[in-house]
């Protein structure tokens, strides 16, 4: 463990800054995220130095379609998490509230990374904002390397915590997980509002930080799979964060305490797609839909195939080393 520096002293308590629930700490007292904790009146981070899980991946599991392609990211998570989804996919890890892992310290990072030619880090698997400042530790060492560092997060940041990660990162993808909606946010979530998220996401984009964006449909109740919330979704993401932002719609898979709810019909998906297209959204993707069509890019212009993939590789790619269409010219807004 090591001192926290997300976090404010206030009449004695501690205030946690990391994410956006703010938890009031008294001493002894451990936040909802389960990993950071008020220590005679100083904040800790109990899981700096313990990873819960850890593997070597394709980037676009994240999925980062526009960032780096094809490029392979060592993956770390901690336990806990700040999000309380009923279908997490990760339950094990975020879910749990014991502060256990393998020691991995942030030069240990830079070395596996080295050993398995990985190009980047990428924090994800549970909410990365609650160990931001191992995230930072970790990064800084993965730049020694010129190795790059991604959030996969639920935006659920503070702006403390806006500030804080953006002076290491490079890319995010936020997952609304779920219909972007408050009423699906307090029965499924745990949340109140999704308003941090919009706040975060606006926030991160004048730093100019590189953003991919996931909704997850849950077909529950007409709500989590519901086209015109969705469609109220998309035209907020075009307003504010433009239309070249991807944009991820992601097949529901029945999960911890969810497990009774089909998968989301692929009709669905696609509707959702054709929706956001229609919309004016120009990088669209279905996700954990293997063998869709709509994996693959199409230039936005000239409307041929510019990267083909399958499942999480790439089998073909027509664009120039500054993401530009190799038929056109058209800028297909890929970090290259
Ligand atoms: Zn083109």
């Amino acid at each position: 463990m090591k001192e926290a520096s997300l976090y404010e002293k206030i009449d004695g308590r501690v205030v946690c800054t990391a994410c956006n629930r703010y938890c009031v700490l008294k001493d002894g007292q451990i936040g909802f995220c389960g990993i950071r904790k008020n220590v005679g009146g100083k904040l800790y981070l109990l899981s700096w130095g313990l990873t819960a899980s850890m593997n070597i991946d394709p980037i676009e599991k994240k999925p980062l379609f526009h960032f780096k392609p094809g490029s392979r990211v060592l993956s770390i998570s901690t336990t806990g998490c700040n999000w309380m989804c009923k279908y997490c996919q990760n339950y094990d890890i975020s879910q749990r509230r014991t502060v256990e892992g393998y020691s991995l310290y942030p030069e240990d990072a830079r070395k596996i990374l080295k050993e398995y030619g990985a190009d980047g880090a990428s924090y994800t698997y549970n909410e990365p904002t609650i160990f931001a400042e191992y995230a930072r530790d970790i990064a800084a060492e993965i730049k020694k390397v010129k190795g790059f560092n991604t959030f996969v997060s639920n935006g659920y940041l503070s702006r403390e915590a806006v500030d804080y990660v953006s002076s290491f990162l490079d890319a995010i993808t936020v997952d609304f997980k779920g219909n972007a909606n408050d009423s699906f946010a307090r029965k499924y979530i745990n949340i109140k509002s999704y308003d941090p998220v919009f706040q975060t996401l606006k926030s991160l984009k004048e730093k100019g930080i590189h953003i991919e964006l996931t909704d997850l449909i849950v077909p529950v109740e007409g709500i989590g799979d519901n086209i015109e919330d969705a469609r109220q979704l998309v035209s907020w993401i075009k307003l504010n964060l433009g239309e070249n932002v991807p944009l991820h719609f992601t097949r529901f898979h029945p999960d911890y305490l969810m497990s009774e709810v089909p998968p989301t019909p692929i009709s669905v998906l696609e509707d959702h797609y054709r929706m956001a297209k229609d919309e004016g959204m120009k990088f669209v993707y279905l996700g954990n839909v293997p063998g869709s069509k709509l994996e693959n890019t199409y230039c936005p212009r000239c409307g041929r195939l510019v990267v083909e993939r399958e499942g999480f590789s790439i089998k073909r790619k027509f664009f120039d080393n500054s993401g530009h269409c190799s038929f056109c010219g058209e800028d297909l807004h890929i970090v290259t």
